[in-house]
């Protein structure tokens, strides 16, 4: 209650959320209050005047929110990912107008993604929008889910209708990076943010190190610029399309410069084919990829960015190898 309130008192928050069925990875760790949470959240909402936002994963969570008064709800990732659980919440909001956010899946599977919100379309829930909250992967990284802004401005372009915020809480996992998402988000033209927040942090019986403080998070809030879509002035669309059209040019002397190493990788191919050598060839690559990455700097490209660009070009390589080796 004390968060809400000093949410509310900032006016720079339009809705309250909170988790009172939390799916854990491990048994044992704090699950959620249950549904005694509800009246706790009414009782928020009242004191407020915010509107009161849920996690739903079944169709009973559906209507215990419902009969509390939640003004939203939104589908977890972790529900995200099984159709039935997805029908199953879809069934139980056959007839209700209340506005629903489904989260991406935790992997990277648009698919899954736009089969919820059509499952969700299918019962006539009209008030629907996205939730990012990253992708997660195997293995160390900077992100407790890594963002994949590229797959989101696909799915983005795949459902246009649909209004998308993002959840920067759950894409970082600590509070350090929250601002620099955020940002983020803001210039990708997302509608809105979803952020964690808690009087006192450490305190917190889920996702501790992500949590701000209200204050925080209201500073969190103030620092972020968002930024216009356009501008009209003649003179900034001039200069945009300028650089436009010379990235176009760019972009085709790239990939005519990549459809001409893979000719080269296929004639590679043939040599080994007649030679009875095998495709892959693991220290030739390591070179390659060492030499630039060494070069990142002098470049001004990640090292992060050349990586997973040389481990695509390696990848279509190795297909197309595959495919001349095997045509004898
Ligand atoms: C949450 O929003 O608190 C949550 C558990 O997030 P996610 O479904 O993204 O893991
Ligand atoms: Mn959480």
């Amino acid at each position: 209650m004390q968060t809400c309130l000093e949410l509310a008192e900032s006016g720079r928050v339009d809705v309250l959320r909170a988790g009172i069925w939390k799916p854990r990875t491990n048994p044992g760790c704090f699950e959620g209050i249950g549904i005694k949470g509800l009246a706790w959240m009414a009782n928020a909402k009242k004191a407020t005047g915010l509107p009161i936002a849920v996690e739903v994963a079944t169709g009973k969570h559906v209507e215990s929110a419902l009969e509390f008064g939640v003004d939203l709800l939104w589908i977890g990732a972790r529900t995200t990912v099984n159709p039935f659980s997805v029908q199953d919440v879809a069934e139980a909001l056959r007839g209700s107008d209340i506005p629903v956010l489904v989260k991406n899946p935790m992997h990277a599977d648009l698919a899954l993604w736009a089969g919820a919100v059509q499952r969700l379309q299918a019962v006539g829930v009209k008030q629907l929008g996205l939730i990012h909250r990253g992708f997660s992967s195997f293995g160390e990284s900077r992100y407790r889910n890594a963002p994949m802004w590229h797959l989101v401005l696909e799915m983005r372009r795949k459902m246009p209708e649909l209004p998308i915020i993002c959840d920067p809480s759950h894409i970082c996992g600590n509070r350090h990076l929250l601002q620099s998402v955020a940002q983020e988000a803001a210039d990708l033209n997302f509608d809105g943010l979803m952020l964690e927040s808690h009087c006192c942090p450490s305190q917190a019986w889920s996702d501790a190190a992500q949590q701000l403080t209200p204050k925080d998070l209201i500073e969190l809030i103030d620092a972020i610029n968002w930024r216009k879509v356009s501008a009209d002035k003649p003179d900034f669309q001039e200069k945009l399309e300028a650089m436009r059209s010379q990235i176009d040019q760019y972009d085709a002397e790239l990939l005519a410069i990549l459809s001409k190493r893979m000719d080269i990788t296929e004639q590679i191919g043939v040599i080994k084919r007649d030679n009875d050598v095998t495709i892959l060839q693991a220290s030739r690559w390591d070179e390659i990829v060492q030499r630039i990455l060494d070069n990142s700097e002098q470049l001004q490209l990640s090292r992060e960015f050349l990586h997973i660009l040389m481990n695509a070009i390696h990848m279509e390589s190795i297909s197309r190898q595959n495919k001349v080796m095997n045509l004898r």
